[in-house]
């Protein structure tokens, strides 16, 4: 009989705290073993009720109802509210993934226009194979996995249930081996992965590797992020252009030049400009980060201090 206590109570999910409150009362007095109710049945709408009109308690209980659970693991609404806690903890725990890890990798522009495959070696936190090994019940709770201490909770007296500690609640003798000791339990484990970079994958582009990342001791393996951080270059980018500003001389500017240049994917080129204004540049059509973009050649003209005499000589030229 698995019902949930919103069942229990025979409200629904939306039912407000004045709905329930009513079914409680309702209940209470059908079921009130004084007035020859079931006793077991009188203790279930107790229980329910306890949950479901306490906001913060309805909150966690609604969250667990709502997450999506194993076969066969049934929630356990017959026990304390206590126990629907460390149900809850444990639940949690048993789902949680660890938080990612993220690692910035430098890569040059180069590496990005040649489309380089990366190799990074990483170390990861993984729980040793030793902690599957069974060594017999834990001391601490005698294999029960959980300790319960007493505490008063507006004015009653309650017993709770708490994860035993030196077990971490698997009711097991934890015996560490020489490899994990120092760090209990926790190994660490090196993996070599590896990504294409491209100029798709420029400044900021994450790639993810699920499962890759850390594993702590009660959670399963975490994600790895490789955050691409490109190294300083002299190129600007423009979209899928490549944008350079070359320095040139007032004399290149006027007579004009040949040169050869570099494209960071390594081919050579040349560019020949015949005579040029800073606003007037060189585009070398599909020579761009891709080939649907182009090189684009800048100038930055640097006018040089002439004498007098040159000046006058400058000036019956032009
Ligand atoms: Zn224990
Ligand atoms: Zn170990």
């Amino acid at each position: 009989m698995n019902q949930n206590l919103y069942e229990i109570l025979g409200v629904e999910t939306t039912a407000t705290k004045i709905e329930i409150k009513s079914a409680y009362r309702k209940a209470a007095l059908e079921h009130h073993p004084d007035k020859g109710g079931n006793e077991e049945e009188f203790r279930r709408k107790n229980e329910a009720y306890e949950v479901l009109s306490d906001d913060e308690k309805r909150k966690v209980y609604d969250t667990e109802l709502n997450r999506p659970k194993p076969v066969n693991r049934g929630l356990n609404m017959f026990g304390m509210f206590g126990n629907l806690f460390k149900f809850v903890q444990k639940a949690h725990k048993e789902f949680q993934k660890e938080r990612p890890v993220s690692y910035e990798k430098f890569v040059s522009l180069e590496q990005i226009c040649r489309r380089e495959t990366v190799s990074l070696r990483i170390t990861r936190d993984r729980l040793c194979g030793c902690q599957i090994r069974d060594n017999g019940p834990c001391d601490e709770c005698s294999g029960k996995g959980y300790t319960v201490s007493t505490k008063t909770i507006n004015g009653n007296l309650s017993s709770i249930r708490m994860n035993c500690t030196p077990c971490r609640g698997t009711g097991k003798k934890i015996m560490y081996c020489n490899r994990c000791r120092e760090k209990s339990g926790i190994v660490d484990s090196p993996k070599t992965i590896q990504f294409d970079i491209s100029p798709d994958t420029l400044d900021g582009y994450r790639f993810l590797f699920p499962g890759e990342g850390n594993q702590g001791r009660n959670t399963l393996p975490g994600d790895f992020i490789v955050v691409i951080r490109l190294q300083p270059h002299t190129y600007r980018i423009d979209s899928q252009n490549l944008v350079y500003i070359r320095e040139t001389t007032l004399k290149e500017a006027l007579c004009g030049y040949t040169e050869y240049l570099h494209h960071p994917d390594g081919r050579r080129f040349r560019i020949s400009v015949e005579s040029t204004s800073p606003d007037k540049p060189c585009v070398v059509k599909g020579y761009g980060l891709t080939t649907d973009g182009d090189f684009i050649v800048r100038h930055s003209v640097s006018f040089p201090n002439l004498s007098e005499e040159q000046k006058e000589q400058i000036a019956r030229i032009l």
